[in-house]
């Protein structure tokens, strides 16, 4: 039976593209577009993308209520980021919603409000290699991935990484400048899956390495939308199946 796509919502807050020039040569028409390009080229998904400044940030109810994958990309404009918004993201997750946050989307509304802590690193921007290991070889999210994903120049994140111990780790960073980082975590909240990813500096081509668009392909699949469940939506009072007493 074929499963049906997989509708993905990729984000991004869309101002170093257009405030910046060396980002808007690599992005010129910004990382979600160069996002939900690859991910229309790939067999079994339809994409749509939002941002920022659209009403709602583009995140309408009926929006998410029709995503199945929502990729997130923010750094610089976090705090525009309503928090009504950030709230109606954070329920569709715990309703059954997939999430991947990318790079500096660490320090978003949703990603910080889903996992309860600050979400803080240590960072650097000195043009280092980083080598991403594959510490789960078998998993769905590393399908077609080798031992390691290899950048050539990236910004370093390093640890520690304040976040909840995840549910399970699929990457381990090493930097030339001898830290290591979390860079691929997996986390469930309520009926939905979460998926960290650490590629994504808006300075370096990375939304254009095919290792790194797979995973993120991979990923979208492995967190979709199974059930959607608002548990706040219900009158939660049951009765009971047997007869008691
Ligand atoms: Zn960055």
């Amino acid at each position: 039976m074929a499963l049906s796509p997989v509708r993905v919502t990729v984000w991004n807050e869309f101002r170093h593209e257009r405030e910046n020039k060396e980002v808007a040569r690599i992005y010129p028409d910004g990382m979600h577009v160069a996002i939900a390009r690859y991910l229309e080229a790939v067999d079994g998904f339809t994409t749509r993308t939002a941002t920022l400044d659209q009403p709602e940030h583009g995140l309408t109810k009926q929006v998410l209520a029709q995503t199945d994958t929502l990729v997130w990309w923010g750094h610089i404009a976090h705090d525009s980021v309503s928090d009504a918004v950030a709230e109606r993201v954070q329920q569709a997750v715990l309703a059954g919603m997939g999430l991947i946050v990318l790079h500096s989307g660490h320090g978003s509304k949703p990603f910080k409000r889903l996992l309860g802590t600050n979400c803080s690193l240590r960072w650097r921007e000195a043009n280092e290699r980083e080598r991403l290991w594959n510490l789960a070889p078998g998993h769905e999210i590393t399908r077609g991935i080798g031992d390691y994903i290899e950048l050539p120049a990236a910004e370093m994140y390093g640890e520690r990484f304040d976040i909840p111990e995840p549910d399970k780790l699929i990457f381990l960073s090493w930097f030339q400048g001898g830290e290591v980082f979390r860079s691929g975590c997996v986390w469930e909240r309520g009926n939905g899956r979460i998926f960290y990813f650490k590629p994504g500096h808006e300075t370096y081509p990375v939304f254009a390495h095919q290792d790194v668009l797979r995973v993120i392909a991979n990923a979208a699949r492995w967190a979709r939308r199974k059930i959607d469940r608002h548990t706040l939506d219900h009158p939660n009072i049951r009765k009971p199946l047997e007869k008691i007493g």
